[in-house]
């Protein structure tokens, strides 16, 4: 079967790399990961990746570190994750690039877009660290705007959730699973599967969303496939 989608934009998030404890990096879930990006690569689907840093640190959570000081954190733990994740695409014999958007020059690549695009059609799996690079957004923002950037088909959202719901599902079992949305009942009802900026730049730049849980194996290659998984916002 063609993959519905040839360039996809893969956000991970940091939850879905840590494990039960929801903290750190699982190696399972690290490999498994990894794994499930090689099966849509041999399927010829071009990759790149935003990743997420919530396993490690967000900078919204309240502290008493200085806002900005704190987001700057956020980024760093981006690029752990986004480290492992280079190393584990290595160790499924695929080439990864990783570009940072704060230049760390010793590890990473600075972000160039052009050659981002040329990575990814010489088949090599691109990864972008730090977010945006600037505080104050996130990595779904970062997600969005690397989407429009690359031109890529679609934002992959793999979740340590199965889908969007109305409400925490953990903590109401009333909650609403939503198959299909738009992006702007996403914004209204504040459905907390992104931010509003991600939100709003996707629906201004007509970027499709497929969000989906990750943690079952084979759910990436059903997504690039078209099949119905999770919740499509469109
Ligand atoms: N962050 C930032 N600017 C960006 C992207 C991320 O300041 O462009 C910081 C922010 O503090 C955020 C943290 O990095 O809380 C980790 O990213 P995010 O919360 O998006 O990770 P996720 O929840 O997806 O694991």
């Amino acid at each position: 079967m063609e993959p519905k989608y040839k360039r996809v934009l893969i956000k991970v998030s940091g939850e879905a790399l840590a494990g039960p404890d929801k903290f750190g990096i699982s190696d399972e879930m690290l490999q498994g990961v990894a794994a499930q990006v090689k099966e849509i690569h041999d399927l010829g689907v071009q990759v790149a990746i935003v990743v997420g840093g919530g396993n490690f640190w967000r900078g919204r959570t309240g502290q008493s570190i200085d806002r900005a000081t704190a987001d700057y954190m956020g980024m760093l733990a981006t690029t752990m994750n986004a480290m492992a994740l280079q190393d584990a695409f290595e160790k499924q014999g695929l080439s990864a690039v990783l570009q940072t958007a704060i230049a760390m020059t010793q590890i990473a690549e600075p972000y160039n877009r052009k050659k981002a695009i040329r990575c990814m059609e010489e088949d090599k799996v691109v990864i972008f660290g730090t977010g945006t690079g600037s505080p104050f957004f996130s990595t779904d923002t970062t997600s969005a705007l690397r989407a429009a950037e690359i031109d890529a088909d679609v934002i992959l959202l793999a979740k340590s959730v199965d889908a969007v719901y109305s409400a925490d599902p953990e903590k109401d079992p009333s909650a609403i699973r939503y198959e299909q949305l738009t992006h702007k009942e996403v914004i209204e009802k504040q459905l907390g599967v992104m931010d509003i900026t991600a939100a709003t730049l996707c629906m201004e730049n007509n970027i499709d969303i497929h969000v989906f849980g990750v943690s079952e194996k084979g759910n990436l290659l059903k997504a690039v496939n078209g099949e119905k998984i999770g919740t499509i916002i469109r």
